[in-house]
């Protein structure tokens, strides 16, 4: 261990105690690697503080001995941006897992950085209310981090995405000094909006240690159904369709071919509706009372452009219908590691665009794999491209489904954010005057480069 490392640890054993600072690489491990497998760093320290006092104590004595923080939530985030690549140390927020009792007459909730959505979605449940954002991860991924990466999920098209649910937040900037605004005033217009500026912001201005939360209704009236399309063209025009149509609509998720037949293939399970088809939608309607005939009317006038319908209205049948959709991620990791490029397209460019990635995909490496899936309401297609027997496929298959997104005036980051993974791409989507001004702002906050300064901005030389 060098000294700066050991006088740094001295100083914080006062502060967070002996426990909580974790030196020996069997117990740094799994905060040095990414989900995925493909980021893997190392780090002289991960230090776990308790509570905001803590935290801020923890960062002004790290920044003073000279080292950069990469802020640590559930570790689910799939950009590169969580773990140490350039030795940083790790700062966790699971200790910061406190949930306020729920303010029902505001309807809204004061948790920890560090709660689990599964969490703050059970502790909101016993007032009937529910969190806006909901996605796969839920058991792991923590608050701090859905904000800091804006996460999306399976309800955008209701509810919106992470930044629409925060009213207030509290944070740890990098000087170790604290902003606090959790009143969760609905209107507020006292100068700039601190949610707003750290929603998206991947630990690189703040650390934020509390939220406040939006909640919503817990509408206990569900209804799934899985349609099965011939081709991709078919399934975005009866998304747009049944966003017309069916006003109860809480979920629009779509798996094209080859995601389906290895989610298949991992569960042990035959394509449950229309073995053939190209793409398939797992549409969810979500009321106070049964929507069921209101989704039924709605896929019934999509007539032929569906080619066949499995339908759960109960809580057994409806989950295994999602399992679909919420296992090809675990399905595609099972496989191998792939490059994970996250986008978005405007609907009348979607069907160009998961039709040709492929063939762009195999004229730069003939033996990948290309795995799609995503959230077709918001336009947010997940492109998983795997090499030969599961190794890593060469770069150059991301810059040209990066680029090619650009081009049809996509983004490169529908939610994921852009991490380490994408930061030499950030040109594609934002001017060199935008660039310009994001490094004015990280400068402004954080001069000596102590919060994640490898990730969002690419390299100043690029
Ligand atoms: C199976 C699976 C399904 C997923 N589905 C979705 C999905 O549908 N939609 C979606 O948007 N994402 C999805 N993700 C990605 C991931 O879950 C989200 O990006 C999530 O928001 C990350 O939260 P986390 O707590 O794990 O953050 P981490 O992975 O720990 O960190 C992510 C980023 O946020 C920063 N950060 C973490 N905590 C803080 C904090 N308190 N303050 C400041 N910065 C912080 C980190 O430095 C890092 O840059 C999925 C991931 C998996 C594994």
């Amino acid at each position: 261990m060098s000294d700066g490392v050991s006088e740094l640890v001295s100083k914080l054993k006062g502060v967070v105690g002996d426990n909580h600072l974790l030196r020996e690489a069997d117990l740094t491990a799994g905060y040095s690697t990414d989900w995925t497998g493909r980021f893997q760093g190392r780090t002289p320290l991960v230090v776990r503080p308790a509570n905001t006092a803590e935290l801020a104590e923890v960062v002004m004595l790290t920044a003073e001995a000279g080292f950069a923080i990469v802020p640590q939530g559930g570790n689910t985030g799939l950009v590169g941006g969580s773990v140490p690549l350039n030795g940083e140390v790790v700062l966790s927020t699971m200790r910061l897992n406190d949930c306020q009792p729920v303010d029902q007459l505001a309807q809204q909730v004061t948790c920890g950085a560090g709660v689990t959505l599964a969490q703050a979605q059970a502790h909101v449940a016993s007032a009937s209310l529910d969190i806006g954002v909901d996605l796969a991860a839920r058991d792991s991924c923590t608050i701090g981090g859905m904000i800091a990466t804006n996460a999306g999920g399976i309800n955008v098209i209701r509810y919106g995405a992470m930044r629409e649910q925060v009213l207030g937040i509290e944070a740890v900037l990098a000087d170790g000094s604290v902003i606090s605004h959790l009143e969760g005033l609905e209107k507020d217009n006292t100068g700039y909006h601190f949610p707003s500026l750290l929603a998206g912001s991947e630990g690189t201005l703040g650390i934020i240690t509390k939220a406040r939360l939006r909640l919503h209704p817990h509408l206990t009236g569900r209804c799934t159904a899985m349609l099965a399309f011939d081709n991709v063209d078919d399934a975005v025009a009866a998304t747009s369709a049944l966003r017309r149509s069916v006003t109860s609509l809480h979920s629009a998720e779509v798996i094209f071919r080859d995601a389906m037949h290895l989610v298949c293939e991992h569960i042990n399970s035959a394509v449950p509706v229309g073995a053939n088809s190209e793409a398939w939608l797992i549409i969810e309607a979500a009321a106070p009372s049964d929507p069921t005939e209101e989704l039924a009317a709605a896929i019934d006038s999509l007539g032929r452009l569906v080619v066949d319908v499995g339908v759960g209205v109960d809580s057994s049948s409806r989950k295994n219908l999602w399992q679909y959709r919420e296992k090809v991620t675990e399905a595609i990791a099972a496989a191998g590691t792939p490059h994970k490029l996250d986008v978005t397209l405007g609907a009348s460019k979607l069907a160009d665009f998961v039709t040709e990635v492929p063939s762009i995909v195999s004229a730069i490496d003939e033996g990948s794999s290309v795995y799609m899936f995503g959230h077709l309401g918001d336009g947010n297609v997940h492109v998983n491209v795997m090499g030969n027997a599961g190794v890593e496929p060469p770069e150059a298959v991301d810059a040209a489904v990066l680029e090619y997104a650009a081009k049809l005036g996509g983004s490169i980051s529908a939610e994921h954010g852009i991490g380490t993974a994408k930061k030499e791409f950030l040109h594609l989507n934002r001017t060199s005057a935008e660039i310009f001004a994001f490094r004015s702002i990280k400068h402004a906050l954080d001069p000596r480069q102590i919060l994640n300064p490898h990730v969002l901005l690419p390299s100043e030389d690029s």
